[in-house]
C-alpha cells in the first residue's frame, strides 16, 4: 500500500493520484518506486478524497509548515480532491500549501482552474522542462497539443492570481537550453528555479 503522505527533506508530501497526462522521458516513477520516507508512491488504486482528507487531519506535523502536493502523479488530475485537501491543510493544520504540477491543469479540466487554485495554494512550481515546444514535447510527451503554450499560459494565469509562482528545470539541461529558459523567465517575471538532478 503507497503512503498517501511521506516527507521527504524539510516537508510533506501528498501523493493524491498517480494519474498524469504527460509521460516525460526522466520522469522518477520509471526510475524508482519511492522517494524519501516512502517505500512506494505507486498507489494499488488511487485513494479516495475522503482517505486523503483522513490522512491530512490524522498526520502530526510538528516541525513541518508545508504540505507539497506533488506525488507520483499529476495533482490537477485529480482537482476535487487537491482543493478540498488544500482547504483542510490551511484551514485546519493551519499549513502553507505548494503545488507542484505540469501546468497542464486547465487542458485537463476543460477550464482554468487556477482561481480555485488561489483560494488554497500558496505557491505554484511549474516544471518549465525546456525552452521551446519542440523540445517540451520530445521530453514531456503530453497528451495534448500544444502542451508547452498551454503551460506557458497556465503558468501566466497563476502569476496574476498567486503571489508565489515559479518555474522549475533541471540542472541537466544544456547549457544553451538553461539560457533560454533563463530568458523566459526574465521575459514573463516568473522565477526560475534551476535544481539540481537527484
Ligand atoms: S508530469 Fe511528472 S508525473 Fe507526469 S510523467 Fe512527467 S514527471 Fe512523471
Amino acid at each position: 500500500m503507497a503512503d498517501i503522505l511521506y516527507t521527504y527533506k524539510n516537508s510533506v508530501y501528498a501523493n493524491i493520484t498517480n494519474k498524469c497526462n504527460c509521460s516525460c522521458t526522466f520522469c522518477i516513477r520509471s526510475l524508482k518506486d519511492g522517494v524519501g520516507s516512502a517505500d512506494t508512491l505507486w498507489h494499488e488504486k488511487n485513494p479516495s478524497k475522503e482517505e486523503i482528507i483522513n490522512a491530512i487531519k490524522n498526520y502530526d506535523f510538528t516541525g513541518f509548515d508545508e504540505l507539497v502536493f506533488c506525488g507520483y502523479g499529476e495533482p490537477t488530475c485529480a482537482l476535487n480532491t487537491l482543493l478540498a485537501a488544500a482547504k483542510i491543510a490551511k484551514e485546519e493544520k493551519g499549513l502553507k500549501t505548494r503545488l507542484n504540477t505540469n501546468g497542464l491543469g486547465n487542458e485537463e479540466n476543460g477550464r482554468n482552474i487556477v482561481p480555485e487554485l488561489s483560494e488554497v495554494i500558496d505557491s505554484v512550481s511549474i516544471s518549465l522542462n525546456a525552452p521551446d515546444t519542440q523540445k517540451y514535447q520530445e521530453v514531456t510527451r503530453p497528451g495534448f497539443e500544444n502542451g508547452f503554450e498551454k503551460m506557458i499560459d497556465f503558468a501566466l494565469k497563476c502569476k496574476g492570481k498567486i503571489k508565489d509562482v515559479k518555474w522549475s528545470i533541471v540542472d541537466v539541461l544544456p547549457g544553451e537550453d538553461i539560457e533560454k529558459c533563463k530568458r523566459l523567465s526574465d521575459d514573463t517575471g516568473i522565477e526560475l528555479r534551476i535544481r539540481h538532478y537527484s
